[in-house]
């Protein structure tokens, strides 16, 4: 944050927060994913139109809610509520001694840390705050459903958004992990310095209501794209080696 004016000279370490700070193998994308099928299908569509509508949104605009207040009169708050709002995230996620240490092994005299989800706050919160990570964050930019015509990953918008709230102006002070492709290679098409695609090998998660494998193939390093490819957080430690304290 700029204070007096004055632009906070430290990078921005931005860190997703679904399926990144949590393994995939909670699946909670499963759980979110039946929720929001429910929701459709709550609209009046059958089975296999809900389904397809779910994928055709969260491909097109990568989030299917955004597809929903687009093009349905829905009221974004009651998805929330009863889509991410009723997971149980408690029985499905712990704190993590390790992860906490990873958090506060970054050396916050260099960079600040933030949290970039396309969840709404309320979730977001929630999440972190089982996780006990809630202390290590420095801010959090979500998705603010009650905008009406909000905006979210993968759209560029989102990502200048972000920087602005962080008072951030060179995209190259990002650091950035995600474990959707498509939201780091925004990133990185927007000059976003040190994109990292979490990639948990043979987990599957749930993206659009559609089971999605993820190969055991060849996928850690650096990609085609410039972006590093990893499938543990501790990884982190190696590829932004400069920003931490051991
Ligand atoms: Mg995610």
């Amino acid at each position: 944050m700029s204070v007096n004016g004055i632009e906070d000279p430290r990078p921005v370490v931005w860190f997703d927060i679904d399926n990144t700070l949590y393994s995939a193998s909670t699946k909670i994308s499963q759980a979110m994913g039946q929720r929001i099928h429910a929701y459709f299908v709550s609209l009046g569509l059958d089975e296999d139109d809900a389904s397809e509508l779910h994928h055709k949104y969260y491909t097109q605009y990568g989030l299917a809610l955004r597809g929903l207040t687009r093009h349905h009169e829905i009221d974004p708050m009651d998805f929330d509520q009863k889509c991410d709002g009723t997971l149980p995230l408690e029985d499905l996620i712990q704190p993590s001694s390790s992860l906490r240490k990873l958090f506060q092994d970054i050396d916050r005299d260099k960079v600040r840390v933030w949290a970039l989800t396309n969840a709404y706050k309320n979730h977001a919160s929630r999440v972190l705050k089982i996780l006990g990570l809630t202390d290590q964050i420095d801010g959090l930019v979500y998705c603010d459903y009650e905008e009406p015509n909000f905006t979210c990953k993968p759209e560029p918008e989102y990502y200048h958004n972000a920087m602005k709230r962080a008072g951030i102006s060179d995209p190259s002070k990002c650091y950035f992990i995600d474990d959707s492709r498509l939201n780091v290679v925004s990133a990185k098409r927007l000059g976003w310095g040190r994109c990292v695609h979490f990639y948990e090998t043979g987990l599957e998660t749930v993206e659009g209501g559609k089971v999605k494998r993820l190969g055991l193939e060849g996928q850690q390093g650096t990609d085609e794209e410039g972006i590093e490819v990893i499938s543990n957080l501790e990884q982190l430690r190696v590829i932004w080696t400069d920003i931490f304290t051991t």
